[in-house]
């Protein structure tokens, strides 16, 4: 295992540095910023530098080969706890803080934050989706945040930090971190998918970057979206690109791909999602390909947009909780009518 696979965030990485080099370091940090950046790595990157054997004067260089390194990376190192939203639970249980009630105050993440180091370093603590906290958990927290153990660290992670209660963000140095640059996240993306032994095909990552705003894992959600959809999106593609296709076969087509997504309502709304994406992607497709066409009659790029902006306008709907069946069906109707005047030059009467 190498080490830590980090990309971007230099800003915040140098200011880690410069605080480690120093011995400055604080005892709270509260990480903001949008989900899937890496938030959460370079937490734990953090932690490794300060866990790992090796540690150099460097700061935020961490070998990444110790034992203390791989636990790290392997979620196993005694002094690092990672806490975070348990599943299916939308808040995080005073429990994680204190323990259960017959063994209150004798476990949990501010008893354990509180014991000296094992191995002589530090503690580090990761808390993640901090702005889940209730009151209870947040209270309990606290405590933790006033008198802080020797040589512990604690970082609470969260996507919006007005969200988290303001006594514990008060208390935490705020670092907010950005969205990856699309260069970063490519190499991201090519990295993880070298990994597993996949290769994306450059148009479909080049349309992977512009979903994900900066967001590996938005990215990579919705890369695998397409790889499941493959084959449904390959029959709605084949009935869009038949000029004078009728409503039923592109309403069947898509029901392929509805198909492949489970039948309850987030399925559904799921599978709505993979077909707008696979619409919407073919009429950028064709509205790039035309408009660049030299002599091309403008009512066609006209019509790709007009579909375009359709497809766009489907999806908030379905975002917005509108009855998946009733806003595809109007959206097949709607998406023929406004492709029919792409069908003109090809022999087509609309
Ligand atoms: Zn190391």
């Amino acid at each position: 295992m190498g080490r830590h696979s980090l990309w971007g965030h230099d800003l915040q990485r140098e200011m880690f540095r410069r605080a480690l080099q120093r011995g400055r370091l604080g005892h709270a940090y509260l990480f903001s910023g949008p989900r899937g950046i890496g938030k959460k790595q370079f937490a734990l990157l953090l932690a490794q530098s300060l866990l790992c054997e090796k540690r150099s004067a460097e700061g935020m260089n961490p070998c990444g080969e110790c034992s203390g390194c791989r636990q790290v990376l392997t979620l196993t190192h005694p002094d690092l706890m990672l806490v975070g939203l348990p599943e299916g639970k939308s808040e995080l249980p005073i429990e994680t803080f204190v323990g259960s009630p017959d063994k209150r105050g004798r476990e949990g993440l501010c008893h354990d934050l509180s014991l000296a180091p094992m191995h002589g370093g530090f503690r580090v603590a990761i808390i993640d989706d901090a702005d889940c906290m209730n009151i209870a958990s947040a209270n309990a927290l606290l405590k933790t945040l006033e008198e802080p153990g020797p040589r512990s660290v604690l970082v609470l992670i969260t996507e919006d930090a007005e969200q988290v209660i303001r006594t514990i963000r008060s208390r935490c140095q705020q670092v907010n971190f950005g969205a990856l640059a699309d260069a970063e996240l490519q190499a991201i993306l090519k990295h993880n998918a070298a990994r597993e032994g996949v290769e994306y095909p450059p148009e479909r990552l080049e349309q992977a970057l512009r979903e994900a705003q900066g967001s590996v894992l938005r990215a990579e959600e919705w890369l695998t979206r397409m790889e499941q959809g493959g084959s449904g999106a390959a029959s709605l593609s084949a009935v869009l690109s038949r000029p004078g296709f009728r409503v039923q076969d592109l309403a069947s087509a898509a029901d392929q791909l509805l198909n492949q997504y489970g039948s309850d309502t987030q399925g559904q709304r799921a599978g709505a999602h993979a077909i707008l994406d696979c619409c919407r992607e073919y009429c950028y497709r064709h509205l790039v390909r035309t408009a660049s066409q030299p002599d091309v009659d403008p009512r066609i790029p006209d019509a790709w947009g007009d579909a375009l902006e359709l497809c766009l306008h489907a999806g908030i709907q379905n975002e917005r909780r509108a009855s998946v069946s009733l806003c595809l069906d109007a959206f097949y109707q709607e998406l023929e009518i406004r492709l029919r005047p792409t069908w003109k030059n090809m022999g087509v009467r609309s």
